[in-house]
């Protein structure tokens, strides 16, 4: 009744393209934009999970991978994400620029709206959901950290609890916009510590992110939580940028 009172009021937007929801949605994106979510096209990388342009050939990781294996076992998304501002069509580029710039925490909800069905790796074969964290200043500017609520949903679907206290950036870094790929991993270099390494011991993590650019913060991620102890990391992120 409240629900219904508030939306009355408050009349709901889709997340994803501004269009008005039904006053009784419960959903915060519009069916359109969750059918118009682009998943990643097969072939892709057996380890990152970038696509293949080469579907021939026997080798099934890619060439980044081959040269500099990551610390991850696998990273898979749940859609494709342009990260160019002028690029505005995707859903999920959309709520997730509102999201990270707009501070409307009720977009929490579209954001696990839009991890659909099926997931590429489920929380079921992970003893531990762990979120990539936010410095404690940028959290407290921000509110919220919408990995975090990610893996919550994720962790949820699963049965798992979500553990928020494990892995902690004990490093405020600069945006990476600017930089090469190089200078991306010595700017994370220790940017990330584990809190409670009994925690993480001998388990099965699945670490969860909004985006995945270069990968280079996953990775940082997965060392050291590796470092920790953990037995194996993958990662799953909503969306990857291509
Ligand atoms: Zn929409
Ligand atoms: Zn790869």
């Amino acid at each position: 009744m409240l629900h219904y009172l508030v939306n009355f009021l408050y009349p709901p937007r889709c997340a994803g393209c501004g269009a008005r929801l039904s006053v009784d949605a419960a959903a915060r994106v519009c069916a359109p934009c969750l059918a118009g979510i682009e998943p990643i096209p097969a072939p892709f990388c057996a380890v990152c999970g970038i696509p293949l342009e080469d579907a021939g050939t026997d080798s099934r990781w890619c060439d980044d991978c081959v040269e500099a294996p990551p610390h991850f076992g696998r990273a898979r998304a749940v859609a494709r994400y342009s990260s160019r501002a002028e690029d505005d069509s995707g859903t999920v580029a959309s709520i997730i620029r509102r999201h990270k710039y707009g501070l409307d925490q009720s977009l929490a909800h579209a954001l696990a709206e839009c991890l659909g069905g099926e997931l590429p790796l489920p929380a079921a074969d992970y003893d531990l959901v762990i979120p990539v964290p936010l410095h404690s200043s940028r959290l407290r500017w921000r509110g919220f950290n919408q990995a975090a609520m990610l893996a919550i949903a994720v962790a949820r679907r699963g049965g798992r609890t979500v553990d928020l206290k494990s892995l902690v950036r004990v490093r405020a870094t600069p945006p990476q916009t600017m930089q090469n790929q190089r200078d991306r991993r010595d700017n994370l270099r220790d940017a990330f510590a584990v809190r409670r390494p009994a925690r993480v011991a001998n388990r099965i993590v699945l670490l969860i992110d909004d985006v995945m650019t270069t990968g280079a913060t996953a990775d940082e991620c997965a060392r050291t939580l590796l470092a920790a102890g953990a037995r194996r990391v993958d990662v799953l992120t909503l969306a990857r940028a291509l």
